[in-house]
């Protein structure tokens, strides 16, 4: 059992709006994605998968309930 995993409240079910910080472009992604997700324009990585959870790597600028 692990009881380490309630710090923050991660998100569930929602859609995030993430800003690139290389080249600035925005996209939606799931916020509990668990597939990489790169920048469509720079190839950035933006969202690195961690075995379940999706790690942000990038800024959010927006939360879509
Ligand atoms: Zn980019």
């Amino acid at each position: 059992m692990n009881d380490n995993d309630n710090l923050i409240p991660q998100p569930k079910s929602r859609f995030l709006r993430i800003k690139c910080l290389n080249c600035g472009a925005e996209q939606i992604v799931f916020g509990c994605a668990t597939v990489e997700v790169r920048c469509f324009v720079c190839d950035k990585q933006l969202v690195q998968s961690t075995g379940g959870k999706a790690r942000i790597l990038t800024k959010i600028s927006d939360v879509l309930s």
